[in-house]
């Protein structure tokens, strides 16, 4: 298992069921789609309406499926999570739609991937609260129309670009997650730690931090190892030298890259001499999925200014040459 990892392992989604966040006061970080949210929460609260459908798109595990919660406690309304490859045909989802209460929360994960004939029951349902559902088939096939309580459609997706226009235009809001600070995530990492009852001092916690990835699931994956690490090495607690140590034995380094990282930036620098390369070059050597390495692995590389994105392909910074001990050649500045 990466440290890395993009979707969550069993082992995340046990201990997430207890420090994953409720409230919007507990929800670190992301200040500005947090001043947003309460805002748009509280007016329609105030309206008795459903809330307005929401887009939230981001890498995978900065809060997407966190923020959805957060939505439906905050409007005191039950949430239905499923994800777009579940929905397979369009009564799945009308079953889903015609079950919920008024104001409830529809969270769909990864919604990019709803099948076209699944999107098209999606428009009028968010549009007007009504399906036409087709029942029978052949000549005897009728199409019915029904009404469903005004609800709230919560879609969670990598990257906006992904959806087709007409869905996008169907979302009132729109909230773009952003990588963490260090400091928002030495938060999440001594509130996880709290909870969690893991003795760790503040500066455990900012090496923790440090080496996250900007990702709250990496954040407190990495809390676990190396509470593990301090446990069996160590007096237990997790402060400086016990972090810097168990990283050490994960393989994470100060950047918190860990081996596909380095490989993905040796590889351009070494067999491609600095970029730029196509990513399906680089899948390919990989061998990763291209989703993959454009979804969990480049955008981390990118916002630090390791990875440049060009129209030719991806290029190695000087950054990156300096990170692995290497001499800068031609290589370009972000
Ligand atoms: P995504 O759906 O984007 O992949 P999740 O919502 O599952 O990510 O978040 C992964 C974990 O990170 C959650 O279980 C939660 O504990 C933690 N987390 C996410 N966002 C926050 C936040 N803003 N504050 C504190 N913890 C967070």
């Amino acid at each position: 298992e990466r440290i890395i990892a993009s979707g969550a392992t069993r082992e995340d989604e046990a201990s997430e069921a207890s420090i994953r966040p409720r409230r919007l006061a507990d929800y670190l970080g992301q200040q500005q789609v947090r001043e947003q949210m309460q805002i748009f929460i509280d007016a329609a609260r105030g309206r008795s309406e459903a809330l307005d459908h929401v887009l939230i798109f981001g890498p995978p595990g900065l809060g997407k499926t966190t923020l959805s919660h957060v939505i439906a406690n905050e409007l005191g309304v039950n949430l239905r999570a499923t994800s777009g490859p579940v929905i397979e045909r369009a009564g799945d989802l009308a079953a889903l739609l015609t079950n919920l209460q008024p104001h409830d929360v529809l969270f769909i994960d990864e919604i990019h991937r709803l099948s076209p004939v699944v999107e098209e029951v999606l428009y009028p349902a968010m549009e007007d609260f009504q399906i036409d559902i087709m029942i029978g088939e052949g000549p005897a096939a009728r199409s019915i129309k029904l009404d469903l309580p005004p609800f709230t459609l919560v879609g969670a997706t990598t990257r906006a670009g992904l959806l087709t226009a007409p869905l996008r235009d169907r979302f009132g809001i729109v909230q773009r997650l952003e990588f963490y600070s260090s400091v928002e995530l030495t938060q999440i990492v001594t509130r996880s730690a709290q909870i969690l009852g893991i003795p760790c001092e503040a500066e455990g916690a900012v090496e923790i931090a440090k080496r996250s990835r900007g990702t709250p699931r990496i954040a407190n994956r990495l809390l676990r190892r190396v509470r593990d690490y301090a446990q069996v090495r160590a007096d237990g607690r997790i402060d400086r030298d016990s972090a810097n140590a168990a990283m050490q034995m994960l393989k994470v380094d100060p950047e918190g890259f860990d081996e596909l990282d380095r490989r993905l930036l040796n590889l351009i620098i070494e067999n491609f001499d600095g970029g730029p390369v196509g990513v399906e070059s680089l899948a390919a050597a990989l061998s990763e999925e291209r989703g993959t390495l454009e979804d969990v692995i480049e955008p981390y590389l990118i916002q630090q200014g390791f990875l440049v994105r060009t129209a030719r392909g991806r290029m190695a910074s000087h950054k990156a040459y300096r990170h692995l001990g290497l001499k800068p050649k031609r290589a370009p500045e972000p």
